[in-house]
């Protein structure tokens, strides 16, 4: 490599870090903090309390969210539109219900392009697109 090249790749190398150093974090998207699932355990059952609440920061129909976790946890369940309050027919720990919803915003909310969970869900057909209002990106998700 001739030194020409090398001092090139150096200069080149210092800015990119500095481009990197430059650029904040997008703001409201690294750190998108949900909830703590309020649980109560009655008997089998599960009851998430908050479930509304959850739902609504992830920007979803609680519907269904609710769908999306009975199937996950393979459980029977009813969300109740009065009380907000979602039953499951699973004993369930806090811990688990949190992973589910993280995992929720991961796949069905964050846009994967630019990170934004300014993002809608649209049906065509069969196919679930997650339709980015920021970037304008779509990509299929996996559907419920
Ligand atoms: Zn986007």
């Amino acid at each position: 490599m001739s030194g020409d090249l090398k001092d090139l790749l150096r200069n080149y190398e210092y800015l990119l870090n500095r481009l990197y150093e430059k650029v904040p974090p997008k703001s409201g998207t690294a750190e998108y903090e949900l909830p703590e699932p309020q649980i109560l355990r009655i008997g089998s059952q599960t009851v998430i309390r908050n479930f509304r609440e959850i739902a609504m920061k992830l920007k979803r129909d609680p519907q269904l969210v609710a769908r999306y976790l009975q199937k996950e946890l393979a459980a029977a369940g009813k969300y109740d539109a009065g009380s907000g309050q979602l039953v499951l027919n699973v004993k369930v720990s806090r811990r688990v219900i949190n992973q589910f919803m993280q995992l929720f915003l991961k796949m069905y909310v964050r846009c994967p392009t630019c990170n934004s969970i300014d993002t809608r869900l649209e049906r065509k057909g069969r196919v679930w697109l997650l339709v980015c209002e920021a970037c304008g990106a779509e990509q299929p998700v996996k559907p419920f």
